[in-house]
């Protein structure tokens, strides 16, 4: 299914799909596969699925959102691919747990979960789309590696529109940062997401510095975003950093989020591999709690 939207795949297969509770789906796809590319979707568990974008690649990236309430929180994990696939996983896990336990969802709130931000960096190491296990990921390191990017080889998290450059760093390297801010679709989908459901706060997952970051662009750091950033600490147990100061970095969507007025933090993983879903989750209540209140 790659290529999803190429005129072979458009003109194989058209089909129409009636869920439960009338809404229709069209679904457009080669072979027996199908991907529904028509929003949004009620599934049966109540959460419901919208595409927000395509990948580079033509792979949907996908939204969860559970509630109907005012306040809106944001979760996003795999911004780095496959490199950092732990917090897709984490991101599913999370996703899972809300089909299972819609009342830690108090009608205040509004919740969407993007597991897959960047889903072609995650086909590079797993060979899968959507959804995949720990034993589909490559083992290879240079593999790996090279699913910290788009399908463009561009870093996501450096094609944002805060302090942006061509270039940008990862660690001791220069990484491409795309041709302008939101050059990349996958940047593009989330900012269009932002825009239109301005979320009262994000929450991304990375790995692997064992640590919750607050977020910053021109203007400093948001206060609120430093009690989000505590919240999540405290109950979580990861230990609080207000900047990341490792290297520069430019074009990162906290730092864009930030801009615009909306608290951001990032969640660091201790490993690449350990989704730490028991610390995650205390994170996690703690800030539902926080802003249903
Ligand atoms: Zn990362």
């Amino acid at each position: 299914m790659r290529f999803l939207f190429s005129k072979q795949g458009i003109m194989a297969m058209l089909a129409v799909v009636v869920l439960g509770g009338g809404w229709l789906v069209l679904s457009v796809g080669k072979g027996t596969a199908s991907v529904p590319v028509v929003v949004p979707v009620p599934t049966s568990t109540g959460a419901e699925r919208k595409v927000i974008g395509q990948s580079v690649e033509g792979c949907p990236i996908e939204a969860y959102t559970y509630g109907t309430g005012k306040k809106h929180l944001l979760f996003i994990g795999g911004m780095h691919g496959g490199y950092e696939w732990n917090s897709v996983l984490l991101s599913y896990t999370f996703k899972n747990y809300l089909d299972s336990n819609p009342d830690v969802i108090s009608k205040d709130l509004t919740v969407t979960v993007i597991p897959s931000i960047n889903p072609d960096g995650v086909y590079k190491v797993t060979g899968k789309e959507g959804r995949f296990t720990s034993t589909d990921v490559s083992t290879d390191k240079a593999v790996l590696a090279s699913g910290r990017f788009n399908a463009h080889e561009v870093d996501l998290n450096r094609n944002f529109d805060c302090k942006w450059q061509p270039k940008s760093t990862w660690q001791q390297k220069t990484v491409s940062a795309g041709s302008a801010p939101f050059s990349e679709p996958e940047s593009e989908a989330l900012r269009a997401f932002v825009v239109d459901q301005k979320p009262d706060a994000v929450i991304f997952w990375h790995s692997q510095a064992n640590a919750v970051y607050a977020s910053e662009c021109e203007q400093g750091i948001l206060p609120v975003t430093l009690d989000l950033m505590n919240v999540y600490s405290k109950a979580s147990g990861y230990t609080a950093v207000k900047s990341f100061d490792s290297y520069a970095i430019t074009g990162d969507a906290e730092g864009w989020l930030a801009s615009v007025g909306i608290p951001a933090i990032t969640v660091e993983l201790k490993t690449h591999e350990a989704i730490e879903w028991e610390k995650n989750l205390k994170g996690i209540l703690a800030v539902l709690e926080y802003y249903a209140n």
